[in-house]
């Protein structure tokens, strides 16, 4: 399983590099969480939000799975993961801010636009269903890159969906939580942030001090 031994070689390099300089802030670490920030992406294997965020131990509490989405609320049916996630981040943590991250190239997103039921797709046809009325609208807007589309209109679908949890919009409302829309493409290492106002996507400034 040469795999497997490249992640235990990585786990080397964790313990005598990383870990070994940075004791005092594991052990910190340690006593409790307060993440400033929740970001939402998806699974895939290259779009790391810790890796394109640059972020710490510690700094971003983050949910990830197939095409970055997020539920509207509701109380019935299964097992509520991600509605478990987001409580947990925006009522016990209080984290100020939430990132939805869609991305390039984005196999959930290819997914719904291929139409539903293939017979290995036990569980990701009513996963990505989430995306039916946004693959209306990109279908509808006759756009010549419905992928890219659907990828961007899936960011706006999930903040939406955000604001239909009770303590997301009260927090919002109250100035207390403050939720974004990005995109980050793979191939140029981009991210393209989300104006609402006017709905357009637009380069994050790489040169900006934030
Ligand atoms: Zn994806």
């Amino acid at each position: 399983m040469p795999e497997f031994r490249a992640l235990l070689r990585g786990y080397h390099r964790f313990r005598h590099d990383r870990y070994e300089a940075e004791r005092r802030r594991w052990a910190s670490l340690a006593t409790g969480q307060a993440p400033p920030v929740m970001i939402i992406g998806c699974c895939d294997s290259r779009v790391d939000p810790a890796t394109i965020f640059d972020t710490e131990p510690g700094q971003a509490f983050i949910l990830r799975n197939i095409a970055n989405l997020v539920p509207p609320f509701e109380l019935g049916g299964g097992l509520h993961g991600v509605s478990s996630a987001l409580e947990f981040a925006v009522a016990k943590l209080q984290v100020r801010h939430i990132v939805v991250m869609g991305h390039g190239a984005c196999g959930g997103v290819a997914a719904a636009l291929d139409g539903h039921g293939e017979p290995d797709r036990i569980f990701i046809d009513r996963w990505i269903s989430l995306l039916d009325p946004a693959l209306e609208r990109v279908r509808a807007s006759g756009v010549p890159d419905q992928h890219h589309a659907l990828e961007l209109e899936g960011v706006k679908t999930s903040l939406a969906n955000l604001r239909t949890f009770p303590f997301v919009r009260e927090r919002e409302d109250a100035g207390e939580l403050k939720l974004h829309g990005c995109h980050f493409a793979i191939a140029e290492g981009q991210l393209w942030e989300l104006d609402e106002a006017s709905g357009s996507f637009h380069l994050v400034d790489e040169t900006e001090a934030v």
